[in-house]
């Protein structure tokens, strides 16, 4: 089993860009299958991670067995939403079984608590948030359109800052986003995702230019 681990701070809601990912991994997945003929438009989920306020975070808590019985009702929603775009398979901390969603409750969920309890709690809290704070429709709102078209980076953050209520994390590959990530406190109100660093700054630290797109999904044939 995991360390007891000190509780977490707050929590960042990780969503990826398929347009990204899958422009990077389109070899693999031609063969898996992972990323799909029919364009994904929209933001999927990567995870709900709990974050500690220094940048740290905890792993892999508390071992309990992942069953499938317990989300039944959220699986079409989990698989829709929360697909895996890659071919490897997760790292594990415990059984390493289930699709890559059961993979983020293992090494995120389990060190939810006190806030989340089980894994039922874990991937509602998760869906609730990602459809409430829609972030493909808070772009497009903001006239940040999702087709290739450069966009200052300052320009991405101030219109999520804006429509969401606090400062994302963006995390970029090849000029790309290819993940953004919204942050919540313990009472799951939106709140700025670092508090020791202006939020350019920290986008920048993870490979973001100052002009950034937003890809088209090319679908495989
Ligand atoms: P990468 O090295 O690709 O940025 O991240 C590898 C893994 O580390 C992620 O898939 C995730 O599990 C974990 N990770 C990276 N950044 C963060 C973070 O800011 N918070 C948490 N909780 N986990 C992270
Ligand atoms: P994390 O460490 O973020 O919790 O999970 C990332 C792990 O899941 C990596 O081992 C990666 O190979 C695997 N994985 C499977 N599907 C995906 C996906 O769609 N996105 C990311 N970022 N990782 C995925």
């Amino acid at each position: 089993g995991g360390k007891p681990q000190r509780e977490f701070d707050y929590f960042a809601l990780s969503l990826q860009w398929p347009g990204t990912i899958c422009a990077n991994t389109r070899h693999c997945c031609a063969r898996n299958g992972c990323c799909r003929s029919e364009p994904l438009q929209w933001f999927t989920i990567h995870g709900l991670w709990p974050d500690y306020d220094d940048g740290t975070w905890p792993s892999c808590c508390r071992h309990t067995e992942f069953e499938m019985d317990k989300i039944l009702p959220l699986k079409e929603t989990l698989d829709k939403y929360w697909p895996s775009l890659y071919c490897s398979s997760p790292s594990t901390c415990f059984s390493g079984k289930g699709p890559f969603w059961a993979h983020e409750w293992e090494k995120h969920g389990t060190c939810s608590a006190p806030v989340v309890q089980d894994e039922l709690q874990y991937f509602t809290i998760a869906l609730d948030l990602y459809f409430k704070y829609n972030v493909t429709e808070m772009l497009s709102s903001g006239g940040i359109q999702t087709n290739g078209k450069e966009y200052a980076l300052s320009d991405v953050i101030d219109t999520i800052k804006h429509a969401f209520g606090g400062a994302p994390e963006i995390v970029c590959k090849r000029g790309s986003v290819e993940e953004l990530r919204l942050c919540f406190d313990k009472k799951l109100k939106p709140r700025d995702c670092l508090t020791t660093l202006t939020n350019e700054n920290v986008s920048r630290r993870k490979h973001c230019p100052r002009k950034i797109t937003l890809p088209t999904y090319d679908p495989l044939v």
